[in-house]
């Protein structure tokens, strides 16, 4: 082995798992057209003041993860560590609230955090992510949540529980945090050391904290959907109504808070008893002010982001058409390599998915590699076959085998292949 390796938290996507990446990709892809959605595509590198304005000073995202580091002309620059703030920096970058009041986009790729890595947790992780921006409608909320369980029904991964809470807003959201705060206060010195510090900063994230001993304290907390104002309060009314009416099912969660300050009113995750202690495949919410805390006009929004590394561990293999090589060409001698190459590029011109061993070595390494593209057929082709002007051809299904002229060989093939 080299001395090089890949970096801690930092992961290759090898051939024998792409197929379930790219079959999950092409479902996301299908199912957010088929709800209106357009794709767009924004730099990995961003200026880091755009997440500490955004996901807010007091996360451990801002605190602790971000890869930050200054560019050549003295810059704080950040390789992103979520797909929201970038698309909302575009959406006001390029003025697209003027065009149309409302925008349906979705991105994937990586995001990068200075996590501490563990199973199903990474320093570059993939996600897939949707934001709705315009429209304060709890309808919008519903279509979105729909959009989320068709994507996850389309990839048939089950067991997956819809948790959902109202984190209120900013009228109603002080009072809660007071109340917290007083609840939290009797147990300050049993919390952990970040929790302590959060008490003061940020109260909500403590209910996050994923230390047992937190946890227990946490249970008993109080939860926002007790201090939601009336406008949030029917807000989150309407979309229960609205997922109830589409038979989606769904668990109130009262203790559900997210990592990310911008979020108000509708929070919610997408769970699964499968993945261990990281069992949060999607999470998302509406954002309400974070367009306006950018520097655009108030503009609601709400999105989510499906983890793609947790979704693809998810994702029964069996399911993924294999992208099966249909001609493996194996030539046996000079002579034989000669006369296939010309027709390996023949094939490749219709379109055939082929592939030509080495003349020089034997017949059973070729098969291997023929077996490990997954080849449907294989066309042997050896100094008998060049004297006696013929190839055969072997069905590797069904073993059977026959014999084709070389003289008409490309358009037999091509023929029988496409
Ligand atoms: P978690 O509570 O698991 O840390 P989060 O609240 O930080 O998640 P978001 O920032 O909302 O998550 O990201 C949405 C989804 O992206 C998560 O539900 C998860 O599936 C995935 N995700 C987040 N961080 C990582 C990571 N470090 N490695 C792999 N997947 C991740
Ligand atoms: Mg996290």
């Amino acid at each position: 082995m080299s001395k090089y390796t890949s970096l801690r938290g930092f992961k290759d996507i090898l051939p024998d798992e792409i197929g379930r990446w790219r079959w999950a990709e092409s479902i996301a892809h299908e199912t957010f057209a088929t709800f209106g959605f357009s794709q767009i595509r924004t730099p990995i590198l961003e200026t880091t003041e755009l997440f500490t304005r955004s996901i807010g000073e007091a996360t451990d995202i801002v605190e602790k993860e971000m890869y930050t580091f200054k560019d050549w002309d003295g810059k704080n620059v950040t390789l992103r560590p979520e797909g929201t703030a970038p698309v909302v920096r575009a959406y006001l970058e390029h003025h697209l609230g003027a065009q149309t009041p409302l925008w349906k986009l979705y991105y994937t790729g990586p995001m990068f955090r200075h996590e501490r890595p563990q199973a199903g947790r990474l320093r570059q992780f993939h996600q897939i992510g949707a934001e709705v921006i315009g429209d304060i409608d709890p309808r919008q909320d519903v279509e979105l949540l729909s959009l989320l369980t068709r994507f996850f029904e389309r990839t048939q991964v089950t067991d997956l529980t819809l948790e959902i809470n109202s984190l209120g807003c900013p009228v109603c959201r002080p009072d809660y945090r007071a109340a917290l705060q007083a609840y939290f206060e009797k147990y300050l010195p049993e919390l952990c050391d970040d929790c302590q510090r959060r008490f003061k900063t940020n109260p909500l994230r403590i209910l996050d904290c994923k230390k047992e001993g937190c946890k227990a304290i946490a249970k008993n907390a109080p939860s926002p959907i007790d201090h939601l104002c009336a406008e949030c309060r029917e807000h989150f009314k309407a979309v229960r109504e609205g997922l109830d009416q589409l038979a989606i099912p769904y668990e109130v969660q009262p203790h559900l808070v997210r990592g990310l300050d911008y979020y108000t009113k509708t929070a919610f995750e997408m769970t699964t008893r499968k993945l261990g202690a990281q069992n949060a495949v999607a999470a998302g919410g509406r954002y309400d002010g974070l367009i306006e805390a950018l520097g655009g006009p108030p503009t609601p929004a709400i999105g989510f982001a499906v983890g793609m590394e947790r979704l693809v561990q998810l994702i029964d293999p069996a399911l993924v058409p294999a992208s099966r090589l249909q001609l493996f060409l194996a030539p046996l001698g000079k002579a034989a390599g000669a006369a296939l190459f010309p027709i390996l590029l023949a094939l490749r011109r219709k379109n055939i998915r082929s592939e030509m061993g080495s003349e020089n070595v034997g017949l059973k390494s070729q098969m291997k590699r023929a077996d490990r593209l997954g080849a449907e057929h294989v066309l042997i082709v050896g100094e008998n076959e060049i004297a006696q002007g013929k190839a055969i051809l072997r069905n590797m299904a069904t073993k059977a085998q026959e014999e084709i002229p070389l003289s008409t060989l490309a358009e037999t093939l091509s023929e029988k292949l496409s």
